[in-house]
């Protein structure tokens, strides 16, 4: 199977759940908020940001017989979307947005273990740094908050 740098592939832990995201990313980046802390149980998220439409499940039909829709109780537009099977959470849904965010880390990889199509994911940035649990040393821009809406704490 051939794997154009534009259709990238990714999955839940068990593979019952896939789905593949077309086109570039609206945005890529590393989020260090409480939320995603929480909901991850990880100190940041390599987050990939899509329009809806760009997202196309590819398990086994129907596709909402695996997926499971979780309500965000503090932001209600917000869903998180979990493999009925292994329990893991594989994309977030944001409907006043009508975006959805798939995570680097379950995303397919090549025969050395890399990313692929890396270049068309890459993060560009850190948001929420302010409340990190660890530095990170990668010369990226950090934002106290959202890009271009917070403080910008390191520039790389
Ligand atoms: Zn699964
Ligand atoms: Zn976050």
């Amino acid at each position: 199977m051939t794997d154009s740098a534009s259709t990238l592939r990714g999955s839940c832990f068990c593979k019952a759940v896939s789905y593949s995201v077309s086109g570039p990313p609206a945005r890529s980046n590393y989020c260090h908020c409480s939320l995603c802390q929480r909901m991850h149980g990880s100190p940041f998220v390599h987050s990939i940001h899509y329009s809806a439409s760009q997202l196309q499940w590819t398990h086994a039909e129907p596709h909402t017989n695996h997926i499971q829709r979780f309500q965000t109780p503090s932001k209600p537009w917000k869903y998180r979307v979990r493999c009925k099977q292994c329990g893991v959470m594989v994309a977030g849904q944001n409907t006043k947005t009508d975006r959805v965010n798939v995570f680097a880390a379950q995303m397919e990889r090549d025969e050395d273990g890399k990313v692929r199509g890396w270049k068309t994911i890459q993060p560009k940035y850190h948001i929420f740094y302010d409340t990190r649990l660890m530095d990170v040393n990668d010369g990226l821009p950090k934002w106290s908050g959202y890009a271009e809406q917070s403080t910008l704490l390191f520039s790389g």
